[in-house]
């Protein structure tokens, strides 16, 4: 074994031969005939979703109720909220002609809120608009049109409402499934009484993404996203969603075409997946906040990536493949976040002799004790099979949807800090999809940023527009 840190041999310990860890990890790499597999399955739970709207379906493919995307012409000085991840955020966003400007504040929120009640989540929610307004000198603003994204499973029944179906991505509060969360932020903001709001769409991620990147680009017709968790969404036909069957909008038009949040980090809940789940995915899963839920989001987005490649490697050193046999570093939940994947696949990108430095620190940080070059090596190889592994499931996700839209040009919004960050993730990604579309279908992956943000502006300017046009 070759020494790594110049100042530091590494201690002389027998690394057992790479195949070894090879062939434990073979079920980590997906063949074209099991992605196509998943293709089939994908679509199958997505019209079973689009059928009903039962519970009991795994892809809840929830309509949206934007049927339309922007044309460009959308002005105006509009609110948003962007609820979904670690971060709470308000903005105020000025649209004129293709320019956006944008002032915003960051707020964490705290684990304890994310798991308390919900009225606790809520009020700290209008408490952080308060806080914002009063600093931007924004209490006469507070009438704006407000775009609340909520990046979270939503059962709409317009525009600006939507019943929680469950929480996702470590958020617990309770109280809220089953409820209209525009409900909860009224209430809120009453019972502070110093903010006043005007809600005019609510929205998912998915949603604000497509629609940033239609703003650009008017092929836009699915929006992504690989980030704590992840999601789609598309354009479908009106024709497509028997469960919309005579639904006229408040203009008494039927449109043709409908954005469908389709909610896939889901797929696999109803065992779809379990052909090719592990017995890692299953630890994963196991623990935890909820279980047996959101499965292929488990194998796939950011919150639980790094999680996977741990229980892998946990695993590979208790049977005595990795650290010397030593497992008591690796064996700590969480240890592992998804940010190491990340550097350590750029160490294998970036690192022409392979001396695995990040890796090696990485390594060290954690706690690993017995550490060899041929650890280092291996954690490597795992991490990219499991990122590699990420990259192709949603692959199959994005050319089922390619395919079953069928239209020539498709672009498609991508957000997300697994999407952003992760140095290989978009390459490989990207060379999947063209391996998996069929027929004659041009795509073009490009990143939408700040979907969240920008793409409630744009819903909150199409609803704001039409409402207009409506009185006119
Ligand atoms: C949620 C989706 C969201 C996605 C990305 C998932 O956990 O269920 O609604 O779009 O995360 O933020
Ligand atoms: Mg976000």
């Amino acid at each position: 074994d070759a020494v790594i840190k110049k100042q530091r041999p590494p201690p002389l310990v027998l690394s057992r031969p790479k195949d070894l860890i090879q062939e434990a990890c073979q079920r980590l790499v997906l063949s074209d005939q099991q992605l196509r597999r998943i293709m089939q399955s994908m679509e199958k739970s997505m019209e079973q979703g689009l059928a009903t709207s039962t519970k009991k379906v795994a892809v809840k493919m929830l309509p949206t109720y934007v049927d339309s995307v922007p044309n460009g012409t959308e002005s105006g000085d509009f609110l948003a909220l962007d609820l979904g991840g670690t971060n709470f955020r308000v903005l105020h966003i000025k649209l004129q002609g293709k320019e956006t400007k944008m002032t915003g504040k960051i707020f964490r929120v705290p684990e304890s809120i994310m798991r308390g009640t919900g009225e606790a989540l809520f009020d700290h929610i209008a408490g952080c608009m308060a806080k914002f307004m009063g600093e931007n000198d924004l209490k006469d603003a507070q009438k704006l049109p407000l775009g609340f994204t909520f990046s979270f499973p939503c059962e709409q029944e317009g525009l600006t409402k939507g019943k929680l179906v469950t929480w996702t991505k470590g958020f617990k509060a309770s109280g809220v499934e089953g409820v209209d969360v525009v409900t909860l932020l009224h209430e809120a903001c009453h019972r502070r009484k110093d903010i006043d709001i005007d809600v005019v769409a609510l929205l998912n991620d998915t949603v604000g993404t497509l629609m940033a990147c239609a703003f650009q680009e008017n092929s836009c017709q699915i929006g992504v996203i690989v980030g704590t968790g992840t999601n789609a969404c598309y354009m479908e036909r009106l024709d497509r969603i028997p469960k919309l069957a005579g639904y006229v909008d408040e203009h008494g038009v039927t449109p043709e075409e409908m954005i469908i949040n389709t909610e896939w980090g889901a797929f696999g809940d109803d065992g779809a997946l379990d052909f090719l789940r592990t017995e890692w995915d299953e630890v994963v899963d196991r623990e935890s906040i909820n279980p047996g839920q959101h499965l292929y989001e488990k194998m796939i987005s950011g919150m639980y990536m790094g999680e996977c490649a741990r229980v892998v490697l946990e695993d590979l050193a208790k049977q005595g493949l990795l650290f010397g046999g030593n497992s008591d570093a690796i064996s700590v939940p969480h240890c592992f976040p998804t940010k190491f994947v990340s550097e350590i696949d750029s160490d294998l990108l970036e690192d022409d002799d392979r001396t695995f430095q990040k890796t090696y620190q990485i390594l060290e940080d954690i706690g690993v004790e017995m550490i060899t070059a041929n650890d280092c090596a291996n954690v490597a190889y795992v991490c990219s099979l499991i990122s590699t592994r990420a990259a192709h499931l949603t692959a199959a996700g994005i050319a089922m949807l390619l395919n079953r839209m069928n239209k020539k040009h498709v672009t498609v919004g991508v957000d997300g800090s697994v999407y952003r960050f992760h140095p290989t993730y978009p390459t490989l990604l990207d060379a999947k999809i063209g391996e998996l579309i069929v027929g004659d279908i041009e795509y073009k992956l490009m990143l939408s940023e700040d979907g969240s943000g920008r793409g409630a502006a744009l819903v909150a300017a199409v609803a704001t527009r039409l409402k207009e046009e409506k009185l006119a």
